[in-house]
């Protein structure tokens, strides 16, 4: 795993933590370095998860694009319903919502 000088991991909640560990585990199997180029820093939505910690953002540019879909899917599945996963044009954005009711 790794990820990019510029990412502010403060605030995190610890979920991210497992989520990142089933990501990296999942683009293993791909052959493909996990990297975190986002969290807490850079521009993100008003109100986005980001900014409190939980939600991520992972590099998808070293993921073959006829696997992207499946990885996108694989994800979802390891991690359930209480994560949002979106796949952006260059990152797949993952946040917990779990914890919001
Ligand atoms: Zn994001």
């Amino acid at each position: 795993m790794r990820w990019k000088d510029t990412v502010d991991f403060e605030p995190l909640h610890p979920v991210m933590i497992f989520a990142t560990l089933r990501i990296e585990e999942i683009l293993r199997e791909m052959n493909v370095v996990c990297w975190i180029t986002s969290g807490a820093d850079g521009k993100h939505m008003k109100g986005s998860l980001h900014y409190e910690g939980r939600a991520l953002d992972y590099r998808t540019r070293d993921i073959p694009p006829n696997l992207l879909p499946d990885f996108v899917d694989e994800v979802k599945t390891a991690l359930g319903p209480k994560f949002d996963v979106i796949l952006e044009p260059d990152h797949l954005h993952v946040e917990w919502e779990g914890g919001r009711t």
